[in-house]
């Protein structure tokens, strides 16, 4: 049984990592960033609501969030544990996430913050690419698809996330700076952070967060 966190700024390769120890564990991955896309695309009430503050690089309200993310937790795939990606984003959030744990008598196992220079973060934001069509991402310079600007997977021609567009990178950086990075000590003094240095290959990083996992 394990139920992360997997916190950091967009683009410090949260998501990627969060899916390998999600497959090695055998546990869940939620991610709100997903689960939102999913619901711009089928053009939910939700989605029609959520779209204007993700393109922008804002936040979407936290009441929608959290009601998303309370449903999430009460499926039953659950069961063996969870890793939240890219959720909780504010204080809120992390006060709502407490007490849906709490009401189930569980709590965190442990919050991980993933740490990349700014200037890497504009760089890897600013080339990603992903398909539309099978979510499979890509990165210009540094994981390119074989096939040129075609999905390896499926064929389908791939598109950058409006919000990975500069005005967007600057905004949701900087409303990391101020609503999210504050879960840092929230949760250090919770004694559940581990920090790890996400500048580093995939598999470097991968190695280290096996290591801090099983450390605690
Ligand atoms: P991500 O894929 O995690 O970078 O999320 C993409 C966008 O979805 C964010 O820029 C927000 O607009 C929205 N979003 C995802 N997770 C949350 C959250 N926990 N709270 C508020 N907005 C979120």
């Amino acid at each position: 049984m394990m139920r992360l966190v997997f916190l950091g700024a967009p683009g410090v390769g949260k998501g990627t990592q969060a899916d390998k120890a999600a497959a090695q564990f055998g546990i869940c991955k939620i991610s709100t960033g997903d689960l939102l896309r999913e619901a711009v695309r089928n053009k939910t009430s939700l989605g029609i609501e959520a779209k204007g503050h993700m393109d922008r690089g804002g936040l979407v309200p936290d009441s929608v969030v959290i009601g998303l993310v309370r449903e999430k937790l009460a499926d039953s795939s659950n069961a063996s544990g969870f890793i939240l990606d890219g959720f909780p984003r504010t204080v809120p959030q992390a006060d709502a996430l407490a007490n849906v744990l709490n009401e189930r008598g569980e709590s965190l196992d442990r919050v991980i913050s993933f740490e990349v220079p700014r200037e890497e973060i504009v760089k890897r934001l600013s080339g990603r690419r992903s398909c539309p069509k099978c979510q499979a991402t890509y990165h210009m310079d540094f994981a390119p698809s074989k096939m040129g600007n075609v999905c390896e997977r499926c064929g389908e021609a791939l598109m950058q996330r409006s919000d990975d567009q500069r005005e967007a990178i600057e905004m949701r950086l900087r409303v990391y700076e101020e609503q999210t990075a504050p879960l840092i000590s929230f949760y250090e003094n919770q004694r559940v952070l581990s920090r790890l240095n996400g500048d580093e290959s995939v598999d470097v990083v991968y190695e280290s967060l096996i290591r801090t996992l099983a450390a605690h």
